[in-house]
């Protein structure tokens, strides 16, 4: 029996980068708070918690004072960092680089178009922390799409100025241009841009090959996890025979049955000792059925 972890899944440079400063803060003592879950991973966010770090929801950030916050990569709308001022509240910010120039474009397009009545559109998810944070480069203004079938609800009779959740799928982006483009009234303009980080984009075809070269593949990300969803769908598309697990606690061995070859991958939020300890449960339980 193979049992394979895909070298390509795993942690990106921002979930990287995040995790390293708050162990970094962390190992100077002292409390320190992080705004929501630090990664869409609950295993890890378990470990973390073990070091000392609190996780916090927005409404604790708001009654803190005088306390050392991190800001996790997805980002933080302007709101929160007024907090942070009013509050005497030091900021650890490791809002990743790609989202914090995201951010910095749609502030620019909010504040300097020439057209009152353009329209932001944000194409990602509503509510999710990082699409929190650019509606909140406009005001709140921005009008977020989920789909293609949302795209075709704007009011194409005014401008347009298009911008993506840096996790969404580039497929159905470029489906949403297409149609935008081909529905624009004249004397509107449309103007977008590709912000769709490519950590996510180019492991989508990495990810198909390894999920398609193994019989049995067990995909692992936590439930939130945006890139997570979209990783899984690809891999299912390639091979029905994929599950989505958390943990090796949801491990069903009946599927085990007749496989020579087992793949294990997972999100850009997915830590690999996590995905090494799957690797081990499986190579245990086998061990012990072969004993037995
Ligand atoms: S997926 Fe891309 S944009 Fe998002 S945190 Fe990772 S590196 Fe940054």
């Amino acid at each position: 029996m193979k049992i394979e972890i895909d070298n390509g899944s795993g942690f990106c440079h921002g979930v990287v980068t995040a995790i390293h400063k708050a162990e970094e803060e962390l190992a100077k003592g002292g409390p320190l708070y992080c705004l929501g879950d630090i990664v869409h991973n609950n295993r890890e966010v378990d470990r973390l918690c073990e070091l000392g770090l609190i996780t916090i929801d927005h409404e604790q950030f708001n009654q803190l004072h005088d306390a050392k916050v991190l800001l996790r990569a997805h980002g933080e709308p302007p709101s929160t960092y007024e907090t942070a001022r009013r509050n005497n509240i030091e900021i650890i910010d490791a809002t990743c680089p790609v989202v914090l120039k995201l951010q910095q474009r749609i502030n620019e397009a909010y504040n300097t178009k020439p057209d009152p009545e353009a329209q932001i559109v944000i194409f990602g998810k509503n509510g999710h922390a990082e699409v929190l944070g650019l509606v909140g480069q406009t005001q709140g203004k921005a009008i977020v799409i989920e789909s293609l079938e949302e795209a075709k609800q704007l009011d194409m009779s005014k401008s347009i100025f298009l911008f993506s959740q840096t996790t969404k799928s580039l497929e159905e982006f470029r489906k949403i241009v297409e149609y935008i483009k081909q529905h624009i009234s004249n004397g509107a303009t449309f103007e977008y841009a590709d912000t769709i980080c490519r950590q996510v984009a180019n492991r989508i075809p990495n990810i198909r090959k390894f999920a398609a070269a193994h019989d049995l593949v067990f995909f692992v990300s936590g439930k939130k996890s945006s890139n997570g969803r979209i990783f899984f769908h690809e891999c299912q598309t390639v091979n029905p025979n994929t599950c989505f697990i958390d943990s090796a606690r949801e491990i069903d061995w009946n599927l085990l049955k007749d496989v020579q070859s087992i793949g294990i991958c997972g999100a850009t939020s997915t830590p690999k000792w996590l995905m090494e300890s799957i690797q081990k449960a499986i190579i245990d339980k086998l061990g012990d059925s072969e004993g037995r």
